[in-house]
């Protein structure tokens, strides 16, 4: 095994464990990388009780104090860039380049981390002669945050930095995928000078998420990933009383103008179904051309063909998730959609036990077809046809997710149209992957997200701190 069997993070340590464990897989190669702790309630229990004894010291910092950390974290993740990102392809498969990039976005949220004492200045007001009001923001408690396979550095930063800096302590949950990155971010957080205890990492999968939303000690849960468990998450969170936000999947339309340009479309629309091999919330899922778009098409499929797997696109995560989307492109093929681009069966030399599959494109997906309906997850773009702008945005809305959607046109009065109709959180400018970054928040609407606010920028302060408001008299001056 190319990295040793992982253990839980608990108290600053890497603590013994004997339970049961799962083989980590390459999806590069298909070989064991490590074997990953299944954890039960009782690793939960003792992380959950070792962030509650960690909590007291931690909260009582002042926010300037508690920041100083964050500025060491972000300069190790920095530091150590090219050490993490080869972690990050190793356990996802996805490039190198792909994989320096989320340690970009991890050191972003730290610097909002880093910037939150000068965020969180209360409020006061003389609000009766005499009486003034006031408002302090605390924090929580011991928290929780349960994170997916397809970003292992970049999701978990979206909570993180920020929580701990708010001044709670943390159980991280890992998906059991990806769960090398999250042992050295533990690492780097106790040599930023994090104290011990106040960041844990509990292994597992459903039993430790359980565990989580179970726990009474745990006041609130974040949970990032496909819509049924982050329904079933949300759901057993709050039936606990907790405050629980669950960002859940996607399927994310790319509305195509007839005035669109032929060049940005076409390139930009591939970064987003085939970038992380399509493994984004934020892909592109489903392309709808408003009138003739062939020209963007033509290019967007000789640009997908220049694609090599194994280098500029890197293996989806797992056998099952493979056979899953090449299910998905057989069903639509026989349902009488035409396959453009076909990256089923793809072999890369000298990995050929890896998970690789090749952009796919598909033109004339009707609508009520599966493919053009539940989420793919992988390089596959849908190509539907609408006759105007009514067509389109009526396709976009019958989704039940909401994440992101995107228009592409060089006309201001077509976009706003798109922008004002389109039913989803995010919504891209000829742009294909309209992240919004800090200080802005991430988080989509209907299905894609369960839970008010966003899970980064401004609401995540709401989200991690209880307000306190304080009302004063004092006597007259004597
Ligand atoms: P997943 O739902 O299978 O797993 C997410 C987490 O939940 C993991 O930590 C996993 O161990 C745990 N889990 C799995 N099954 C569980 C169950 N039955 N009960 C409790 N916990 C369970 O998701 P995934 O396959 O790791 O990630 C891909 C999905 O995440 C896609 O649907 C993608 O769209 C979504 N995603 C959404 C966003 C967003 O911001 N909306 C961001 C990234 C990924």
């Amino acid at each position: 095994m190319k990295y040793n069997k992982l253990r839980n993070y608990i108290g600053g340590q890497a603590i013994e464990y004997s339970g049961p464990c799962t083989d980590l897989v390459s999806p590069s190669d298909g070989t064991i990388l490590s074997e990953v702790p299944i954890s039960t309630a009782n690793e939960v229990a003792t992380a959950v009780a070792t962030a509650s004894a960690a909590f007291t010291e931690w909260s009582a910092l002042i926010p300037k104090e508690r920041a100083q950390v964050f500025y060491r974290y972000r300069a190790l993740l920095e530091q150590h860039m090219d050490e993490i990102a080869q972690i990050v392809h190793d356990e996802n498969g996805k490039t190198l380049p792909e994989s320096r990039a989320e340690v970009v976005r991890a050191m972003e949220v730290t610097e909002f981390a880093c910037s939150l004492p000068q965020l969180i200045g209360g409020e006061v007001l003389e609000v009766s002669r005499g009486v003034e009001c006031r408002l302090e923001r605390a924090p929580l408690g011991v928290v929780a945050s349960i994170c997916p396979f397809n970003f292992p550095i970049m999701v978990p930063h979206w909570t993180i930095p920020i929580a701990l800096a708010l001044g709670n302590s943390m159980i991280f949950k890992p998906s059991e995928h990806v769960p090398l990155s999250a042992q050295r971010v533990a690492e780097l957080l106790t040599e930023s000078g994090l104290p011990d205890g106040v960041f844990n990492v509990v292994h597992g999968s459903r039993d430790a998420v359980e565990a989580l939303c179970d726990h009474p000690q745990i006041e609130a849960i974040t949970f990032v990933g496909s819509t049924p468990t982050a329904k079933a998450v949300y759901r057993r969170a709050t039936s606990h009383l907790k405050r629980a936000l669950a960002l859940g999947g996607a399927k994310n339309h790319l509305v195509v103008l007839p005035d669109a340009d032929v060049e940005q479309t076409a390139s930009n629309a591939l970064a987003s179904m085939a970038g992380c091999a399509g493994q984004r919330c934020m892909a592109a899922a489903s392309m709808v051309g408003v009138g003739p778009i062939d020209p963007i098409i033509e290019r967007l499929c000789q640009q997908a063909q220049a694609m090599v797997p194994g280098e500029t696109i890197g293996p989806v995560i797992s056998a099952a998730a493979k056979e899953r989307i090449e299910g998905f492109i057989a069903e639509a093929e026989t349902q009488g959609a035409k396959v453009l681009v076909d990256g089923r069966n793809v072999v890369v030399e000298g990995k050929e036990k890896g998970f690789y599959l090749g952009p796919t494109v598909i033109d004339h997906v009707h609508e009520d077809m599966r493919i053009a309906q539940e989420e793919v997850f992988g390089p596959v773009l849908c190509i539907l046809r609408a006759r105007d702008m009514d067509e389109a945005v009526k396709i976009e809305n019958s989704s039940p997710y909401g994440n992101a959607a995107a228009v592409y046109t060089t006309n201001g009065g077509g976009a706003r149209e798109f922008i004002e109709r389109a039913s989803a959180g995010m919504i891209g400018i000829n742009v294909g992957v309209p992240v919004p970054l800090e200080p802005f928040g991430f988080g989509g609407w209907n299905d894609s997200k369960f839970g008010v606010g966003d899970i980064t920028g401004k609401s995540s302060i709401e989200f991690w701190t209880q307000s306190k408001k304080i009302t004063s008299r004092w006597p007259d001056e004597k």
